[in-house]
């Protein structure tokens, strides 16, 4: 796993409050965050990577040391001097939850400091989800996990969730997911939870760049786009190192973005989104057009069209053929937009698509994409599958832990309030 680039401790905040935080709290941030992503690290390694001086990495290590969070945990021979001791996080030192709460069901996983799932529960199976289902079932997936963790969940930081549609914050902090393409009513998110705990939600696809850049293809870049392809069609833009947002937290439904406005319909009710395109069943609705024919609707039969387009069936071959030319022209529209170093394809259908076509998909996006932008981007496929939205939902609570205030900041600011 490479090291993310964090330029400075403003790096990685997400969406917490700009309040302004001492340089000792966020340099904490930096170095908690090197420590989680790297994995372990020396004081000097952690030093450099994080742009301190050797005494300010000391100190912050002591902080973090007494915060319980991380801990020394071997030693280092070290060229003539004496050896260094070598830092990891405590994985029992904090733990976070993140759920899927996806169109099928609500996925909650428990993941400790170290960031490895360490238990998990699944509600639902219903064909078609609804509002009220979702915060049923995630309250009692939680409690769940809280009988089964007693011992550690003191230690919970809070919840993280992963939602199908946009999630808005107003100005109190208070969120509501719009699940339009669904047909559901706008969502308050804080009743879904019954449980007294930090809850924050954030849009799926935004979830999974996260995941992304914090452990996977696009770690320690400052400009990418992470396009999922499922069943719906999502995007995380990641621009100066942040999941970009918007306004109000909309920006890049790119699976919204109409290609044809007398193509197909859309499961939002327009015409000729990338999503009535690319989505899973918009390309197998294609294949059956033409006389294709497949089990089911999934995973399985996205390979049979894969087999059938490696064994030369013709209609197999122009549904792949139009289905690379249409995401090369969706995704090299955006590689003139944002201009990203990586350009990322994953969900389930990415990750189908990605080992036989990737080299086909990269050359209709340069070929799409202006010469210069075009030339500077690398394709790659996605780290994790399409089970990560739990994963990079559990990154808010970790971004909470992350840029809290020291400890002693904290009673500071408690004894100057009383
Ligand atoms: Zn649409």
């Amino acid at each position: 796993m490479s090291a993310p680039t964090v330029p400075d401790g403003e790096r990685r905040r997400g969406r917490q409050s700009p309040t302004v935080r001492s340089l000792r709290t966020q340099n904490r941030a930096v170095a908690l965050t090197h420590l989680i992503t790297e994995g372990s690290s020396t004081r000097a390694e952690l030093a450099a990577a994080c742009g301190l001086s050797p005494a300010s990495a000391t100190n912050i290590v002591g902080d973090l040391i007494a915060e319980g969070l991380v801990a020394e945990t071997g030693l280092l021979a070290s060229q003539g001097g004496r050896p260094t001791s070598l830092l990891e996080p405590v994985a029992d030192g904090a733990y976070l939850i993140g759920a899927d709460v996806g169109e099928r069901g609500v996925a909650v996983e428990l993941f400790d400091l170290s960031m490895k799932r360490i238990d998990r529960e699944f509600r639902g199976g219903r064909m078609e989800e609804s509002p009220d289902a979702i915060g049923n079932d995630l309250s009692d997936a939680v409690e769940a996990l809280r009988l089964r963790n007693a011992a550690r969940w003191s230690r919970v930081v809070g919840v993280g969730l992963g939602l199908p549609g946009i999630v808005e914050t107003d100005a109190s902090g208070e969120q509501t997911l719009y699940a339009e393409s669904l047909g559901w009513p706008p969502v308050p998110v804080r009743p879904l939870l019954t449980h007294d705990l930090p809850l924050l939600a954030e849009n799926g696809a935004k979830t999974q760049a996260k995941a992304e850049q914090w452990f996977g293809a696009a770690a320690g870049v400052d400009h990418a786009l992470v396009a999922l392809l499922g069943r719906g069609v999502g995007l995380g833009v990641i621009v100066n190192g942040e999941v970009y947002r918007g306004r109000a937290s909309s920006a890049a439904e790119w699976g919204h973005v109409s290609l044809d406005p007398d193509g197909p319909v859309c499961r939002c009710g327009r015409r000729g989104c990338v999503e009535a395109f690319l989505g899973a069943q918009a390309i197998l609705d294609r294949w059956s057009k033409l006389g294709g024919t497949f089990e089911g609707s999934g995973w399985g039969a996205i390979g049979e069209l894969l087999e059938a387009n490696e064994a030369g069936d013709a209609a197999a071959v122009s549904v792949v053929d139009e289905t690379v030319a249409t995401l090369g022209l969706a995704l090299g529209g955006l590689v003139n937009l944002y201009n990203p170093e990586r350009v990322i394809v994953g969900g389930w259908v990415g990750m189908r698509l990605m080992p036989k076509l990737a080299t086909r998909i990269e050359d209709a996006t340069r070929a799409a994409a202006l010469r210069q932008p075009g030339a500077q981007f690398t394709l790659l496929p996605c780290t994790f599958g399409g089970d990560t939205v739990a994963l990079g939902a559990a990154i808010m609570p970790l971004e909470l832990l992350v840029s809290a205030p020291l400890v002693e900041e904290q009673s500071r600011a408690a004894r100057s309030a009383g």
